[in-house]
């Protein structure tokens, strides 16, 4: 099917800016950086979960669902994303939160994303540490069908291929953005996480014979893994977009060594890049993906991955919020 023919729903500001980050191109003195901003996405500040949820939601309600259950980490951008997208549409929510990070900031389950997530009117299952996620999403979902709900369940990350589709579109919307523009972009690079992102980019970049090479930053420590997801995932978007070939094998690049000890453990690299980012043009990233991706991109460069001719795409996925629940971390040198 024609990407135009899927069934979606608008939730969010498209398209989203393309900016250029003088600055940081600058101090880097390597390539031209822009950065995309799916930050301002809109939806109950934004990230790349909402152009996802324009086709998941879509799906849900010609399935005629009355609640979304939806799971991820206490601090998950995509549940809070989930809540803000329901609550929009009319529909009930639960959210099954796990506890994924060892991480005892005292704003960790109290503030950021969850704090949103309770005034989004979502009812939140806070899972005890050990139990199996899959397990009690299924669990949550029958005791709803029971009570005679009819209940949408959301992977993870909103990661399959129809919430790839959000990126498939943002694939498109970058070409035509960049042709505009007078841009020739040759790399987009961005944060890693459950996959969904970076196949629905490689899936669309294929299918508008782009040029346009899409480096995915691990930020989970198991690239390997993540590699996987979006290769399967990648073939279901564009199996589900009847394009005539596959993407090819060297479409997929996951690249590693920016995630630190585990998911949404903080890095030094990832601080400075946070640091550098606010300091120099102004724009906020977050400890857990934009902030590691950003610390592969300066680190990249610096290897002199690019050439100064080339150009290259910083998606900014969103993610802010969860900086509030690292607050103890960004204390500066100067107590501030
Ligand atoms: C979910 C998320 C990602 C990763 O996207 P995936 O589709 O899960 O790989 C990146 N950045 C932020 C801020 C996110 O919330």
């Amino acid at each position: 099917m024609a990407l135009s023919q899927i069934p979606r729903i608008p939730l969010a500001h498209l398209p989203t800016p393309l900016e250029y980050l003088p600055r940081l191109s600058e101090e880097l003195g390597g390539p031209r950086i822009l950065v995309k901003r799916d930050d301002c996405t809109g939806l109950a500040l934004g990230g790349n979960k909402t152009r996802k949820l324009e086709f998941l939601i879509a799906e849900a309600q010609a399935q005629g669902a009355d609640t979304i259950v939806t799971i991820g980490g206490v601090q998950s951008n995509h549940v809070r994303q989930t809540a803000a997208a329901a609550a929009r549409v009319g529909l009930s929510c639960h959210l099954v939160l796990a506890r994924a990070v060892p991480w005892d900031d005292p704003a960790y389950e109290v503030s950021g994303n969850v704090q949103l997530d309770h005034l989004l009117g979502a009812q939140v299952h806070l899972l005890p540490e050990g139990t199996d996620r899959d397990g009690a999403l299924r669990r949550i979902a029958r005791a709803l069908r029971t009570n005679g709900r009819s209940p949408y369940v959301i992977p993870s990350g909103g990661s399959n291929a129809i919430g790839a589709m959000g990126y498939a579109a943002c694939a498109v919307e970058l070409e035509e953005q960049a042709r505009a523009a007078g841009e020739t972009i040759d790399y987009l690079i961005h944060a890693t996480g459950s996959g969904g992102t970076q196949a629905g980019l490689i899936a669309g970049l294929h299918g508008a014979d782009s040029q346009i090479q899409v480096l995915g930053i691990d930020i989970t420590a198991a690239a390997d893994e993540i590699a996987g997801k979006v290769r399967t995932i990648a073939r279901d978007t564009s199996q589900a977009l009847a394009q005539a070939k596959r993407p090819p094998r060297d479409a997929l690049q996951v690249i590693s060594g920016y995630a630190g000890s585990a998911y949404g453990m903080p890095t030094e690299q990832m601080r400075s890049a946070v640091r550098m980012a606010a300091r120099l043009e102004g724009l906020i990233l977050d400890p857990v993906y934009t902030g590691k991706a950003m610390a592969g991109l300066i680190d990249l460069v610096r290897q002199g991955r690019f050439s100064e001719t080339e150009t290259i795409v910083f998606l900014h996925t969103g993610g802010m919020p969860g900086l509030f629940a690292y607050n103890e971390y960004f204390r500066d040198e100067t107590g501030a």
